[in-house]
């Protein structure tokens, strides 16, 4: 069985242009998948019945499905999707009240970064998502909401290192970015990096580029590379410069995410040498209060060490932001996101494509 959702989508064109059928059908096909969001060929309704029992041998609507769905009660949602393989990874969707609704979304099955505070490289990486199962998330996010809503932002900060799985990511938000797909705009899409340089540059030369956002959370080698090891081959410096050239390449300011690890990486120092280091740049730091994982021995900065932290920065003239948490009760927070291991959880009722798997509502 063939995934439906595999971009280019050369497959099911060829299949289609083979069976010499117009290519109209391929664009209805995809109004049903994007727009009308069908679950089955059999919705499909304005394509010819024995077609659709055609199309329902050989390929699948959503090679994915959800295994559990979670609510938080800042009405946060939660999916952990299982993939044909039976590999699990898990992506999220945030309400804010400025009317955003924005698919957070996983590039692996783990990761193979290491950082020491987050959950998704825990048990390492399993493997890369394809661009069809990349898409395939944004199409259940999408499910998530009523008929007349759409995504409007798209996050790429859920498991997995993105630049590290470029060839796949880069077509799926160019389906995100498509009309007749979500139709999200370039500048809605944020994809953030632990810092690799090549990719950075790879990201600069795309002809509509997306927001950058990088991961430094330390202002010394040193130290970074404790909480991130996979920056020991990467210094800072190559990482700030490949980041300046993003910026001068596409006019896209960059924005440097800091997790504030209690006492870790969140004293004065560290705040006063961040801004020495950032000084001159057109940039906007993310602060980002560390999420606790369970089994993990960090915890995140008080309330009163992240506004420290802030003021030693913005009287350095550095433009900070504090990211507000969501999803925690759920764990869908900002590096909460895990691979699940041992059971597989109950199939959800309605087999491959269905969205209905049970709701649990979990509090705070
Ligand atoms: N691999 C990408 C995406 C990671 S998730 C990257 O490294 O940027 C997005 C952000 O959440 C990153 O800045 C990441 O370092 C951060 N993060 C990881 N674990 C966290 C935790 N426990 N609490 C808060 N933020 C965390």
């Amino acid at each position: 069985m063939h995934p439906l959702i595999d971009p280019p989508n050369e497959l099911l064109a060829e299949w289609l242009a083979a069976r010499g059928l117009p290519a109209f059908r391929l664009r209805q096909i995809r109004r049903w998948m994007f727009q009308r969001r069908a679950d089955s060929f059999e919705a499909m309704t304005d394509l010819p019945a024995s077609l659709r029992r055609e199309l329902a041998e050989q390929f699948a609507v959503l090679s994915s499905r959800v295994a559990r769905h979670e609510q938080a009660d800042d009405r946060t949602e939660k999916l952990l999707l299982q993939l044909a393989d039976a590999e699990q990874v898990e992506c999220v969707l945030l309400r804010d009240d400025r009317g955003h609704r924005t698919a957070c979304v996983s590039t692996q099955v783990g990761c193979g970064m290491g950082c020491v505070f987050c959950a998704s490289g825990l048990s390492g990486l399993a493997r890369n998502l394809s661009a069809g199962e990349i898409v395939e998330q944004l199409l259940h996010l999408e499910r998530l909401l009523p008929h007349d809503e759409r995504l409007t932002h798209v996050v790429v900060m859920g498991m997995g290192e993105p630049l590290a799985n470029l060839d796949a990511l880069l077509p799926a938000l160019a389906v995100a970015c498509d009309r007749e797909g979500p139709g999200i705009s370039v500048r809605r899409i944020t994809i953030s990096t632990v810092g690799l340089p090549a990719g950075i540059r790879r990201l600069a030369g795309l002809p509509s580029p997306y927001q950058l956002a990088v991961s430094l959370h330390a202002p010394d080698d040193e130290l970074r590379t404790r909480l991130l090891p996979a920056a020991r081959t990467i210094g800072l410096r190559a990482v700030l410069e490949a980041a300046d050239d993003y910026f001068a390449r596409t006019g896209r300011q960059v924005t440097y995410e800091y997790v504030l690890v209690a006492g870790v990486n969140d004293r004065p120092g560290h705040a006063e040498r961040l801004a020495g280091l950032l000084q001159g740049r057109c940039v906007l730091v993310n602060l980002i209060p560390l999420n606790p994982v369970p089994g993990l021995p960090y915890r995140g900065s008080s309330a009163a060490a992240v506004r420290r932290f802030q003021d030693g920065l913005e009287r350095a003239g550095v433009r900070v932001q504090v990211r507000r948490r969501k999803g925690g009760g759920i764990s869908g927070a900002c590096g909460q996101l895990r691979r699940e291991r041992g059971n597989p959880p109950v199939p959800a009722a309605g087999g491959a494509a269905s969205t209905e798997a049970g709701q649990s509502s979990a509090g705070p």
